[in-house]
């Protein structure tokens, strides 16, 4: 329902050369539009019959859409927002009398008042049949185009009480010969030529659609004999990808069916199934759309499926929003943490089944990021922040800050009653729309307390704890004394705490609720501690001594890159060295990004042994994202190769430009402005393989 925009490779790289651009592996196309909340009017739209033509090659559609609304018979006016380039060519209610209308005068405003020929009459539904047609431009959301069609509610391609109403839908879309088309419900049988016919079975929150024309392969999954020996999926995923269905894109279908299973586990109802379609034509990254039973995702998040690095949490998180919020919608935009959050939360639960170590790095990359935004905004600002605030922004608080206030209920209530709880709101809600509060009860019921103080501290304020462990004298041998001190936080506040202690024999795992700004502890320990580790699976959103150093690095680094652009390059050399000086030990992990500058500068300076070495350390080092380390290394391999080359040392130079290669990562494919000539776009793969095959002038033919 709301679109996901990548997300992992956003990249923060300095410009390579001299063009003013920051490159990315994955470019944010849009922000998603925001929904306007539940019509206030008190009028629902109960049940729509759309019989929609489409002209792909015009962006043309004509529609016939006949929807039924309660509450509107008294006063006897409608009010509708339908796409203002749609013209109205005939409007009746149920009787097939002529109904007065009035479009908005503003300019580009969707909205739309009917008026009833019988005000305040018997009856309290409604009629309303609408023919109206007209062009589409194409944006990056929503399309009518050769390559596919996708029209989400918010491109209000039909008459609309509320875009995100539960109804009940009866469509029939008419498309040229070979097109698919897919909506919400069920497809159905239809006795109209050339037409693909979709009723719902129960109401759904949404009347999106997608189609893609015949030159995409579309088929049921495992239709390939390539992928017969494969593991059978325990849901159906139908695909239509313009890539063949076969063992490059079957791991698409094999994470959206386990997800669909762990999440029907969770929350404790199956989905029927789900049809993957491919969309988003000529845009690069991965950016996802979820309607009810269907997902439409872009080239690229088909492309590399294979690659287990691309985006890994990107499928479990769109899979999520077939329960939130397309099931259990949003009751005001202020309650975003039951969508957005808790999507992410659910894809790490995903992760750390499947992948233990991508959702480790989830988690690390959450703890160090969330609260860059300074000053931090409050959660509960929800999807308001697609529209008030950079992606950036949004993705750092709704996102990462969102993923960690879930984790720390898991440490206030535990994991098992906040299943229960998540299942019981999922029961209590299917069908209709939540708030945060009517979770919080539940949470409350389950759990048998009052938390008030999390919900407040968590998603209404911006502060995080401050947790710190204190080693005491202990009275006993073989035993560890200590006390868990808590600072900044309502008096209420308490937790789970785990620690990790390390012994000259085994570790041993020791937890502790807190219980006020100091909890004491007596742990017994038969072999000496060598250390204590607090929170070792940053279980609980707090300040952590990676995030306060990443604090401190994140305005030199920028500084560095800003220097850097100026020209100034012995002033960009000392802002990239006082960046490395404030973690030493690289807690934040950002050395690699960092040295990878730093290598940039020092080559720029004409200084190309300190520039080599640097670029020896950035290929020694990682980072909390798969696909930037693969960015990194790649293009450190190319700058050493340009330095062999331009030492004369031409073997050494296509040797390293080989290895650079040997690893394949989406990373190598990403467009990049190149200084030479500036400006100039390329990718790394394209510049290794050119370097690889550098020949010595005169000598090699
Ligand atoms: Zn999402």
């Amino acid at each position: 329902v709301l679109i996901s925009l990548l997300l992992g490779p956003l990249l923060t790289v300095p410009s390579l050369g001299q063009t003013r651009q920051q490159p990315t592996i994955a470019q944010a196309q849009a922000a998603p539009q925001v929904r306007p909340q539940t019509a206030a009017q008190g009028v629902r739209a109960e049940r729509y019959v759309i019989d929609v033509r489409f002209e792909p090659e015009k962006s043309f559609l004509h529609a016939q859409a006949t929807l039924i609304v309660t509450g509107a018979n008294c006063p006897g006016a409608v009010e509708l927002e339908l796409n203002p380039r749609l013209k109205i060519l005939g409007l009746t209610d149920a009787a097939g009398r002529k109904l007065d209308f009035a479009r908005s005068q503003r300019l580009g405003s969707p909205k739309l008042v009917v008026h009833l020929a019988e005000p305040c009459a018997a009856d309290p539904q409604t009629t309303l049949a609408f023919t109206y047609q007209g062009t589409l431009p194409p944006g990056p959301l929503d399309y009518i185009t050769r390559d596919g069609i996708l029209l989400r509610d918010e491109s209000r391609w039909y008459p609309a009480v509320d875009l995100s109403a539960f109804s009940l839908n009866d469509f029939t879309i008419l498309l040229p010969d070979g097109w698919i088309a897919v909506t919400g419900g069920l497809s159905a049988e239809t006795s109209k030529p050339k037409s693909v016919h979709w009723v719902t079975d129960q109401p759904v929150s949404s009347r999106s659609l997608a189609a893609v024309p015949r030159i995409k392969a579309c088929g049921p999954v495992l239709s390939r004999a390539t992928i017969a020996l494969a593991p059978p999926l325990p849901f159906a995923v139908p695909t239509c990808f313009s890539a063949p269905y076969d063992a490059t894109t079957y791991p698409l279908a094999v994470r959206v069916s386990q997800s669909l299973q762990l999440f029907s586990e969770v929350m404790g109802k199956n989905v029927s199934g789900l049809t993957l379609i491919q969309g988003f034509p000529g845009q690069r990254g991965a950016i996802g759309y979820s309607g009810p039973g269907f997902l439409v995702v872009s080239e690229d998040v088909v492309k590399y499926a294979a690659d287990p690095n691309y985006a890994p949490e990107f499928l479990p998180h769109e899979i999520a929003h077939q329960w939130f919020p397309i099931e259990v919608t949003l009751a005001r935009q202020e309650d975003g943490w039951l969508a957005e959050s808790l999507a992410e939360y659910l894809a790490w639960r995903y992760l750390a089944e499947k992948s233990p170590e991508q959702a480790r790095r989830m988690v690390a990359r959450a703890m160090r990021d969330s609260m860059v935004p300074q000053p931090p905004r409050p959660i509960s600002r929800g999807l308001k922040m697609f529209a008030e605030e950079s992606w950036e922004v949004t993705h750092e608080t709704l996102y990462q800050r969102g993923l960690l206030v879930w984790r720390t209920l898991e440490t206030v209530i535990d994991r098992e009653r906040m299943d229960r709880a998540l299942a019981e709101y999922y029961r209590r809600f299917s069908g209709t729309s939540a708030s945060i509060s009517d979770f919080r009860q539940i949470c409350e019921g389950i759990s048998g307390r009052n938390l008030s103080w999390f919900f407040d501290y968590f998603l209404n304020g911006t502060e995080l704890p401050e947790i710190e462990l204190r080693r005491l004298p202990s009275t006993a041998p073989n035993e560890m004394a200590g006390e868990i001190r808590v600072q900044n936080v309502p008096p209420d506040f308490q937790v789970r705490v785990e620690l990790r202690i390390e012994t000259s024999g085994a570790p041993i795992s020791y937890s502790l609720a807190t219980r006020g700004e100091v909890t004491p502890f007596t742990v017994t320990t038969p072999n000496p501690v060598t250390r204590v580790v607090l929170d070792p699976n940053s279980r609980i959103l707090r300040w952590t001594e990676a995030a306060r150093r990443n604090l401190r690095q994140r305005p030199l680094l920028l500084e560095a890159a800003e220097k850097e652009r100026s020209g100034d390059f012995a002033r960009a050399i000392q802002f990239a060295r006082q960046t490395l000086a404030q973690d030493p030990e690289n807690l934040a992990s950002n050395e690699q990004q960092t040295r990878f500058l730093l290598g940039q500068l020092l080559d720029r300076r004409g200084q190309f042994a300190a520039a080599f070495k640097e670029f020896e350390r950035v290929l020694y080092l990682g980072s909390l994202d798969a696909l930037e380390t693969d960015f990194h290394h790649a293009w450190a391999h190319i700058y050493r190769a340009r330095i062999l080359k331009r030492r004369g040392n031409l073997p050494a130079a296509r040797q390293e430009a080989r290895l650079g290669l040997e690893r394949p990562s989406p990373a190598l494919d990403t467009q990049v402005p190149w200084s030479d000539p500036p400006g100039r776009l390329t990718s790394a793969a394209s510049e290794l393989r050119a370097l690889a095959a550098a020949k010595i002038p005169g000598r090699e033919k």
